[in-house]
């Protein structure tokens, strides 16, 4: 099953993939990750993208479909995966229809409110990537995380200035998106304030696994 995960950020979409791996048996493509792994390599791609990630804007269309368009040429996908974070403009999403048609498209609908109150507390594992939140889901040992044991780390854009930012760019951007897909007939809404397992089993039934 091809599926893109579709939301603003904040609305659960890489903690949903986790669980939709294990689930589905895809694999599990996110863009922010290999944007923010580059970052951390130092490799040419990471210093390119840096201060736009930082600021919460969105890296030019050109370098996000090449990077997508080449892990999608290989074999593990060839029969399933999940997209999240890409698409993330129109642009995008036509180069996509391109070179792999979306079976369905995941929309996690949240309010802004409760965004803010997701990413203000959210801390992610340099390391493995593994999302917490200081609330709701903090590591057991303060700025570990449970699985790797890498550092938990605030991201430099879940800053509150950045977090508007990324709001406002999704809202311009990619909430566009829900139209071009609900007109194709493949969107599927998932209300993504619940908790995690009830998110999980909305999910299932509305991509029939349910
Ligand atoms: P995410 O982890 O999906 O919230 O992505 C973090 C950041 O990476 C975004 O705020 C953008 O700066 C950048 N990014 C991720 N995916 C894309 C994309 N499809 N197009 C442009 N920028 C992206």
């Amino acid at each position: 099953m091809k599926l893109i995960f579709l939301g603003p950020p904040g609305a659960g979409k890489g903690t949903l993939a986790a669980k939709a791996v294990e689930i589905l048996h895809i694999p599990h493509i996110s863009t922010g990750v290999v944007f923010r792994s580059a970052i951390a390599a130092k490799s040419p791609l990471g210093i390119k993208v840096k201060a736009i990630i930082d600021a919460g804007k969105l890296v030019d269309d050109e370098t996000t479909i090449a990077l997508v368009k080449e892990r999608l040429a290989q074999d593990d996908v060839k029969t399933g995966y999940i997209l999240d974070g890409f698409p993330r403009t129109i642009p995008q999403a036509e180069a996509l229809a391109d070179f792999s048609e979306a079976d369905k498209v995941v929309n996690f609908d949240i309010p802004d409110s409760s965004v803010l109150e997701r990413l203000g507390g959210r801390r992610v594992c340099r390391k493995c990537g593994h999302n917490f939140h200081v609330i709701f889901d903090s590591p057991k040992k303060e700025g570990l995380c449970d699985y790797c044991g890498g550092e938990v780390y605030v991201r430099e854009d879940d800053k509150s200035g950045s977090i508007q930012k990324r709001l406002e760019v999704y809202r311009a951007q990619t909430a566009p998106l829900i139209d071009f897909y609900r007109n194709k007939g493949i969107l599927v809404d998932v209300d993504a304030r619940p908790a995690v397992d009830v998110v999980v089993e909305n999910f299932k039934k509305a991509v029939g696994k349910g």
